[in-house]
């Protein structure tokens, strides 16, 4: 992409409605734009961040087994009026009525929905397990939309519902979508701790909260220091086998939200200098709720005597479009963002920086043109910004590597690659910097 065609709205002041730090670089960067109170516009820059932690969500979904549908935003009332949850919800909720005065809503989440697919369907134990999910935006008519993409009213999140015979089962996919929580936040370069945690409305007696240490965070939290340095499974973790001894790892270690805190056995069990009182942002949350919806919902399958029962259930929620800002929080200095490679919205910017000179401009577009050859996500920036504006804006928007390319490194055959996740320099000759980068 070359900058001068590109659409990339920087902002040179610091928006005062912003108050935490992601938010700020959010619309610095120009990655987003506020259309009403926590309802945003993606911009080309933030919309291709968005799209690559969808896609890693998604890839670590797949591998836990999970399958991927899509369902609408607008559902029908009386499906929620089935589950009992329609008056339940209160005023987070948005209600809707079409033109045949038929009562809609802003889904803010699908339990019931993917509950009413579930049942046309599967009649029979021999179709379980099952594990269903999408990535759809949800509305929820927050009291405080606030921080930018970390509370807002319409945002994207990835919920995947699983259907067992029996509570052994749900565990069993409980402590999948677990693991493939540690491996999602892992690849995002983002410390996300499983929490013990309060139910809620959704219900049920087992859950955790992923939550990502930050002094910006919502949500109180306490914790083992041991609990930072565990390690998270691999690729090659086998979803089929046992995962029981992953699970216990991390939880036999004290975390949990200050909803479910149990301050005697903190004490009891954790050493003062290993005690973390602090705040956090929660990313991700995992619940188990057996036959919440199931029994009402009438949500049946045959057991292997012919018996019908319902189905034990579970519900795993990421918030997709809140974890740029969680990113965010974790990942940038005083210059702008810091973006992980595996996220970054492009991997690699080259700063031209004397435009208009023949042989810096000649050596840019080789550059270019190979590395975009070779599958790099390149931001070429080609405008006739002084340098010191180029070296600005590379580093706002938080590109991982820079190649800075001016007449004086040519004279001597090189330019310079700037790593921007700790500020290393160092002069390569061109073919170098193509064979580094990719
Ligand atoms: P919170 O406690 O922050 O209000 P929640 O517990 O109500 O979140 P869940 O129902 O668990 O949210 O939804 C799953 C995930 O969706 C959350 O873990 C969070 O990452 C994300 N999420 C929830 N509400 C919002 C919001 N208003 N804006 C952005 N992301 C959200
Ligand atoms: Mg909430
Ligand atoms: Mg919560
Ligand atoms: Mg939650």
């Amino acid at each position: 992409m070359r900058l001068s065609r590109y659409f990339l709205p920087i902002l040179k002041e610091t928006p005062k409605e912003a108050e935490i730090v992601s938010h700020r670089l959010m619309l610095r960067a120009g990655m987003l734009r506020q259309e009403a109170s926590g309802i945003y516009a993606w911009l080309p820059l933030g919309h291709r961040v968005l799209k690559k932690i969808e896609q890693i969500v998604r890839e670590e979904q797949n591998r836990a087994g999970a399958i991927e549908l899509l369902m609408p935003t607008l559902q029908l009332a009386d499906l929620w009026r089935e589950s009992g949850r329609y008056d339940a919800y209160g005023p987070e909720m948005l209600r809707i009525t079409d033109r045949h005065k038929r009562e809609l809503l802003y889904g803010p989440t699908n339990e019931e929905m993917i509950t009413e697919i579930f049942r046309a369907y599967v009649k029979s134990y021999k179709n379980l397990p099952l594990n269903l999910y999408h990535i759809q935006w949800k509305f929820r008519d927050e009291q405080r939309p606030r921080f930018g993409v970390m509370r807002g009213r319409e945002f994207l999140m990835k919920d995947a519902y699983s259907f067992d015979l029996d509570e052994a089962g749900a565990r069993r996919a409980y402590n999948k979508m677990f693991v493939a929580y540690l491996r999602t936040f892992a690849r995002m370069g983002l410390k996300a701790i499983p929490m013990r945690a309060e139910t809620g409305p959704i219900g049920g007696d087992l859950s955790h909260e992923f939550i990502v240490l930050a002094d910006t965070g919502e949500s109180g939290v306490f914790c083992d220091r041991d609990v930072l340095d565990l390690p998270v499974p691999g690729e090659d973790v086998d979803y089929d086998g046992d995962l029981t001894p992953i699970i216990k790892q991390w939880t036999s270690v004290y975390a949990a939200t200050e909803d479910v805190h149990d301050a005697e056995r903190f004490e009891r069990e954790v050493p003062q200098e290993r005690r973390l009182n602090t705040r956090g942002i929660e990313v991700g949350q995992i619940f188990y709720f057996g036959t919440k919806y199931s029994e009402p919902m009438k949500a049946l399958v045959a057991g292997p005597d012919g018996a019908e029962v319902p189905i034990h259930g579970g519900s795993y929620g990421v918030g997709v479009s809140r974890l740029l800002g969680a990113i965010i929080e974790a990942c940038h200095d005083e210059n702008g963002i810091k973006w992980p490679e595996a996220v970054a919205p492009f991997r690699v910017a080259i700063l031209n920086l004397k435009q208009g000179d023949a042989a810096t401009d000649g050596a840019c577009e080789q550059l270019y043109r190979e590395l975009s050859a070779k599958g790099v996500d390149v931001l070429y920036d080609d405008t006739d910004q002084r340098a010191g504006a180029k070296f600005a804006t590379a580093d706002l928007i938080g590109i991982p590597w820079q190649v800075l390319v001016g007449p004086k490194g040519l004279a001597e055959g090189t330019v310079e690659l700037k790593r921007r996740a700790d500020g290393t320099r160092c002069n390569v000759a061109l073919a170098e910097a193509v064979a580094r980068l990719t």
